[in-house]
């Protein structure tokens, strides 16, 4: 009972501290079941990996060739269930920030992994921000539940794995004869989504076009800082067969934002402006779409609810990812059906990834038959 007692306390003292207290108090705290430490429990483990990248990845925010990430398992009754946290370091987190928070995370205080809602309700009051390592836990539950489930998370959420959308493949931003390569590589894909915003647009989009016919998606990462200069391009990508841009300005300049969207011919999509649930009512009449990403968001629960919210509101939907392994880019496609656009390339652009899952055919997403996430450990 001792322990019990402690865990109550220091909850008491953890909610008094936090911000979010008003979305805990529908839950009572003795809704938590304590286990006996012999129990053979709900367990998780971490472990740092370093992502090797095929090409060094530019983007208007700089230029890198390894992501840091974090392996996780949940461990019950013999059964476990896969997560991971992708931190590209423009992100903040990192392999020391994941590990201190990871090691705050006791699953022992919970009864079953089904009790999803109170687990992840614990977890995100653990720390604020830390959305990466918090998403580790959601996608590692979800895969554990859909295993003891015998069903994969599209089965679950009741979608049909036949609608998951055309992905598109990322081109980052380089001199024009890498752009062509790279392009000449990802001719399976049915849309390319083409980085710009440092300066050389025309130069990216003729450097594809030599190439390929196939759609284009733009992804200026806030790299444009004149609305007018933003709308002239946007107008001449209209001619070169794009068919959506990606965050023309600065997240911080919503009127400017606004006022694209309200003239472009082509949606306008929300990435660095749209992070958590509560973030996508405040887009409706600025952007014509969101992209959701599991490490932005904290995991395959907040996406669900992103993915809802957008529908109400009339937004078009992407899922997209980091860098990462097969394991939360499969997470992310669980979802796919649902979208207008998936984004999951990430795992196509390292070169150890430790696991199996997603499949690209005819460019389009193809979800694993597989219960959980729908992966498997190589
Ligand atoms: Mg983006």
């Amino acid at each position: 009972m001792n322990s019990r007692r402690n865990f109550l306390k220091a909850m008491g003292i953890m909610l008094g501290s936090t911000a979010g207290f008003s979305a805990f108090q529908y839950m009572s705290l003795a809704d938590y079941s304590a286990k006996t430490p012999d129990d053979a429990g709900l367990q998780l483990n971490f472990e740092p990996y370093e992502l090797q990248l095929r090409h060094v990845f530019t983007l208007a925010s700089g230029s890198r060739s390894t992501t840091p990430v974090m392996l996780t398992t949940i461990s019950y009754n013999g059964i476990t269930g896969y997560g991971e946290a992708s931190m590209p370091p423009y992100l903040g987190e990192s392999h020391a920030s994941a590990t201190e928070f990871l090691s705050k995370v006791n699953l022992s205080l919970f009864s079953s992994p089904f009790l999803i809602e109170d687990i992840l309700n614990y977890i995100d009051h653990l720390a604020p921000g830390n959305y990466a390592a918090k998403a580790s836990v959601d996608i590692a539950l979800h895969d554990l539940v859909g295993k003891l489930m015998k069903q994969p998370w599209h089965r679950i959420w009741g979608l049909n794995p036949d609608h998951a959308p055309n992905t598109s493949f990322t081109i980052g931003i380089d001199k024009p004869d890498v752009v062509v390569e790279k392009t000449k590589e990802a001719f399976a894909y049915g849309i390319l989504k083409i980085k710009l915003g440092r300066g050389n647009d025309r130069e990216m989009i003729r450097a594809v076009r030599s190439v390929t016919s196939v759609p284009l998606g733009v992804d200026v990462n806030q790299g444009w800082n004149n609305r007018d200069e933003a709308i002239e391009m946007i107008e001449w990508l209209d001619k070169q067969g794009v068919i959506y841009v990606e965050q023309p300005m600065n997240k911080t300049l919503p009127e400017d934002i606004a006022w694209i969207t309200s003239r472009s011919p082509v949606p306008i999509i929300a990435d660095e402006a749209v992070q958590v649930p509560s973030d996508v009512s405040k887009l409706a009449g600025i952007y014509s779409g969101i992209n959701i990403k599991l490490m932005k968001c904290g995991g395959m629960r907040a996406a669900f609810t992103m993915v809802n919210m957008a529908r109400a509101l009339n937004l078009k939907v992407m899922i997209g990812c980091m860098t990462e392994t097969s394991c939360a880019v499969t997470a992310a496609a669980q979802l796919s059906p649902m979208a207008d656009w998936a984004d999951l390339d990430g795992n196509l652009l390292i070169n150890n990834d430790p696991y199996d899952g997603i499949k690209i055919r005819d460019g389009k997403v193809i979800i694993p038959e597989r219960p959980g996430i729908g992966i498997e450990k190589l």
